[in-house]
């Protein structure tokens, strides 16, 4: 028998995550990863979840964080603290209690947040708040680097990297034919038993374009690809020392402003990251089914620089919400929108495709996939192994029951066209 070969498309965490646990699993395959971009910026490493699936496998991750080689370098605990409009505080640390994991984690008054970390937060916005996370246990990752490290890794136990963009799948002949490979833009076709998509917000157009014609291997209402405004405040010496052990913090907004602002220090680059609080789709007529499709803008980079002032400032409340009065002193830049494959329930998808043979879909973070960079290739594995927990089967499934998006403030609502 010949050895097994993959094609993963998308070198985000789900991608690198699948071809590194995939290749330590199965040395002899071939496995050709492919990606037309670099990797990305900090991001935020948590276990501060209510859904207590979530918790434990952010808490499996934050292990591999805190002591495996490969991934230490690139963590750091600065802690959250966590402005929480609901009992969200309470129930994390009873989920901590009922896991029967130690951390270093409370819910703490507002008069008591103000208090915490020197005091940086006290003039932040509490209005109609009664309870604040402080998790000392949490912290961030240095999303670029590792993601840089973790490629290294994967080729030099034998994965391929291929830098291209897929312009689409290839089938075998036939209404339902099964999936083969995919073809690139400069007119290479690949070839490998089974190919995975790892390709977030990606996902529902590149599955469109590449097959206009078979409506049920489309996205449909599984998947929106979803866009958020970011920006950074560098910071003075002065500032430096004040903001350097700061944790990250995330405000949960009051109904109708959106979701919630958050900051973190990243401090390799001297600076503080902010995102918004609105998130938006951008959807166009599909130039070939003609059905309305939100995608991220077809243009070099996304037009990722081109930030309506809207959202600029939307950013800018962030800092405002967090920081108070010490918000004046800090100055935002380099804006950009980034774009997020979100599903209604907020859970990834990590299945077959059920419409077509040997075609996997492994993706949709919804804003939270990246802390789970460790692992979630080792879930990628089990589910194209057939070993896949029957719960996390059915959570991560392709054809699952979608709930209602009411109840989902990471559902978006707003159109970026509107925002310019
Ligand atoms: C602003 C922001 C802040 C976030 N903060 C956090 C956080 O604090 N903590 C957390 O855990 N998560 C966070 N997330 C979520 C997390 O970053 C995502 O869930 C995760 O990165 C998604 O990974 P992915 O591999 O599915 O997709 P992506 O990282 O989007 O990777 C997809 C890759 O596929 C490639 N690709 C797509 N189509 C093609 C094609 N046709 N040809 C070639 N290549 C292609 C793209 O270039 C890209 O590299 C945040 C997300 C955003 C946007």
């Amino acid at each position: 028998m010949s050895d097994p070969s993959y094609i993963i498309v998308g070198a985000g965490v789900f991608g690198v995550s699948t071809a590194l646990h995939l290749i330590r699993k199965y040395p002899h395959s071939h496995i050709t990863l492919i990606d037309r971009d670099g990797p990305d910026a900090p991001t935020v490493v948590r276990a501060d979840y209510t859904d207590i699936t979530y918790m434990r496998l952010a808490l499996e991750a934050r292990d591999v964080w805190k002591s495996d080689p490969l991934w230490r370098p690139f963590y750091h605990e600065t802690g959250i603290f966590w402005v929480a409009r609901s009992a969200f505080a309470g129930r994390v640390v009873q989920n901590y209690r009922e896991l029967g994991v130690r951390g270093e984690l409370y819910a703490c008054t507002v008069e008591e947040a103000r208090g915490e970390h020197g005091g940086l937060f006290v003039d932040g916005d509490y209005q109609d708040i009664t309870e604040v996370l402080v998790n000392k246990t949490s912290g961030l990752a240095d999303a670029k680097d590792a993601l840089k490290r973790v490629i290294e890794e994967a080729l030099m136990l034998g994965v391929t990297f291929v830098g291209a963009e897929v312009e689409g799948l290839e089938f075998e002949d036939g209404e339902r034919g099964a999936c083969t490979g995919v073809r690139t833009k400069a007119g290479d076709t690949i070839t490998a038993e089974r190919t995975i998509l790892c390709t977030g917000a990606f996902t529902p157009r590149l599955l469109m374009d590449s097959a206009p014609e078979r409506p049920d291997l489309h996205a449909g209402d599984r998947i929106v690809a979803t866009g958020i405004t970011e920006a950074v405040a560098p910071l003075t010496k002065e500032q430096f020392q004040k903001y350097r052990d700061m944790p990250v913090t995330s405000t949960d907004n009051p109904p109708g402003r959106g979701v919630d602002n958050g900051c973190l220090p990243y401090n390799k680059e001297g600076m503080l990251k902010f995102w918004g609080q609105t998130i938006f789709r951008n959807t166009h007529q599909h130039h070939s089914t003609k059905t309305p499709l939100s995608m991220p803008p077809p243009d070099p980079d996304y037009a990722q620089w081109n930030v309506p002032k809207r959202l600029q400032d939307d950013v800018g409340v962030g800092n405002g919400t967090i920081f108070g009065r010490n918000a004046e002193a800090l100055k935002m830049e380099q804006f950009r929108i980034c774009w997020e494959a979100v599903t209604p329930s907020n859970d990834f998808i990590i299945s077959p495709h059920s419409a077509c043979e040997n075609l996997y879909v492994a993706t949709c973070g919804s804003f939270h996939g990246f802390k789970f960079f460790p692992v979630l290739g080792k879930y990628v594995v089990e589910m194209l192994d057939g070993l896949l927990d029957p719960a996390l089967q059915q959570k991560w499934a392709w054809d699952r029951t979608l709930p209602p998006i009411d109840d989902n403030d990471h559902w978006p609502k707003k159109e970026l066209r509107d925002l310019f």
